[in-house]
């Protein structure tokens, strides 16, 4: 048995317990039970013994009297005279009449005082417990009447009582160990079939699932097992996804590069031109690996939280200006429209300037790179305490069934059609974190052929008099 489980310690404790209160209250008991008795035989000899002696005092009864009353009732007593010899006895056999009692054990008496006292009889070892009363005459003591009651009777009693105590106390604790083995049992049983699951999970069997049924803490625990569970078998197939994805994407890049230097080294293009067109696709795609290792170093890094947010208050008007700028060459290349509106008086936001400016360039890059006519619009407007931020296209859009995943890393809408527009697949990952992490939100909207609507969100602090915290005009 091993001594630190829980259901040893459970028992162990309750049953501790249970003594720690059944020994005291026991011996309280027992306590309350004997002075009980030892008070009512004590009332009992006393009010005899009293009565005894005023029915001598007042000369209505003599000792015979006395002792024919004794011999019907379960007391024995014994008179003596003022000298302290006894002149009447009834029932005890050691003390004969004519025999006197120690001055010292019944000097009070003469004083007019009642008495008590214990009294063991020599031969017998029979234990009473005496009262004694004075018999008065004219104000003078004349003798005494002692009244004697067994003991013997009342441990019986008490021995009696106490060996039901002690039954009943057995008893209770045959049936506190009883219950505490189906406590223990109870509560044992569902922490090791959640032990069991735990190391099933360690070992990689992740579709375990502790089956309790219970609202309590016991049922919780397992609750939050089953979605740790589910937690780490989300996880390992999003890594497992992650992976095979990673190792598709740059083994693409490098089979391109491997396949046109292999041309080159082997001499099979027909002249100078051919061979520079070989270059710049080598050239091309070695820039397209370097993007796409950059992208994923930054976003496992964001996904860690080990980037680092310049955060200051930012002009989003002077991002967005920046961001237009540097797309102003693409967009005319492919021969589009590019307009943009701004509110006044725009409130500052708290961002990091740099990163609010690569979410503003990809997304512009993005409405470009699919987009084959019509125009980009690019928005901040401000409403209440909200700034949101536009950019829209007349595109391909993208089919609303999608729409959930382009968030996702490496999700592309037309597989195909990826090499042909660039990219990693991992630019609005990119861009949501980013967001996020500034405390912004971001939203899309897609109409299938007719274009595609970026919204970021940020709510700017209020001053108490309504009015946003600092403005540019
Ligand atoms: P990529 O580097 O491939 O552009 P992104 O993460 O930036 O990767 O975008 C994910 C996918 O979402 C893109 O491959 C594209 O299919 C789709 N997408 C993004 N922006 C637009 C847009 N403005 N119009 C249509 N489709 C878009």
């Amino acid at each position: 048995m091993k001594w630190n489980r829980v259901v040893v310690k459970l028992g162990s404790t309750i049953i501790i317990l249970f003594l720690v209160v059944l020994l005291p209250m026991g011996f309280v008991i027992n306590q309350i039970l004997t002075s009980f008795y030892q008070k009512n035989i004590q009332d009992n000899i006393k009010a005899l013994s009293t009565r005894y002696a005023q029915a001598l005092s007042d000369g209505a009864s003599t000792a015979q009297t006395i002792k024919t009353i004794a011999e019907f009732s379960d007391v024995k007593f014994f008179i003596i005279n003022n000298t302290g010899k006894i002149i009447a006895n009834s029932g005890l056999i050691t003390i004969t009449e004519d025999a006197s009692l120690p001055d010292k054990d019944i000097a009070p008496l003469f004083e007019g005082k009642s008495l008590s006292m214990d009294y063991e009889e020599p031969t017998t070892s029979n234990r009473y417990m005496v009262y004694g009363s004075p018999v008065m005459l004219e104000n003078t003591v004349v003798g005494g009447v002692f009244v004697l009651s067994s003991i013997e009777g009342m441990h019986q009693s008490i021995q009696n009582v106490q060996r039901l105590l002690l039954l009943s106390g057995f008893g209770a604790f045959l049936l506190a160990l009883g219950f505490t083995f189906v406590l223990s049992k109870k509560l044992s049983t569902p922490l090791i079939q959640m032990e069991q699951a735990t190391r099933r999970i360690a070992k990689g069997d992740l579709g375990t699932r502790v089956r309790l049924k219970s609202n309590d803490e016991i049922g919780s625990l397992a609750q939050a097992i089953n979605e740790l569970a589910l937690d780490l078998k989300n996880y390992r197939d999003t890594r497992n996804e992650f992976f095979s994805n990673i190792s598709h994407e740059l083994r693409t890049p490098i089979t391109y590069v491997d396949g046109y230097a292999k041309v080159l080294k082997n001499k099979l293009y027909q002249n100078e031109a051919e061979k520079e067109h070989y270059l710049d696709l080598i050239a091309s795609e070695s820039n397209r690996l370097t993007l796409l290792i950059e992208d994923l170093f930054e976003l496992s890094k964001m996904e860690e939280g080990k980037v680092s947010l310049e955060m200051e208050w930012i002009d989003l008007t002077e991002v967005m200006e920046n961001a237009i700028h540097k797309c102003r060459l693409k967009v005319n290349e492919k021969g589009l429209q590019l307009d943009y509106h701004f509110d006044k008086q725009l409130p500052l936001i708290y961002g990091d300037g740099l990163r609010m400016e690569q979410v503003f360039t990809n997304l512009l890059e993005n409405a470009i790179r699919y987009t084959n006519e019509g125009h980009i619009h690019a928005a901040i407007n401000k409403e209440n305490n909200k700034v949101s931020i536009l950019i829209e296209d007349t595109g391909f859009g993208i089919p609303e069934e999608e729409l959930s995943q382009i968030f996702n890393r490496f999700y592309r809408v037309e597989k195909s059609r990826s090499r042909e527009y660039g990219g990693s697949g991992l630019g609005l990952a990119i861009v949501k974190k980013l967001i996020e992490l500034q405390g912004g939100n971001i939203q899309v909207s897609s109409e299938l052929n007719k274009g595609t609507r970026f919204e970021i969100e940020f709510i700017v602090p209020t001053s108490p008099g309504g009015g946003v915290e600092s403005e540019v005009g």
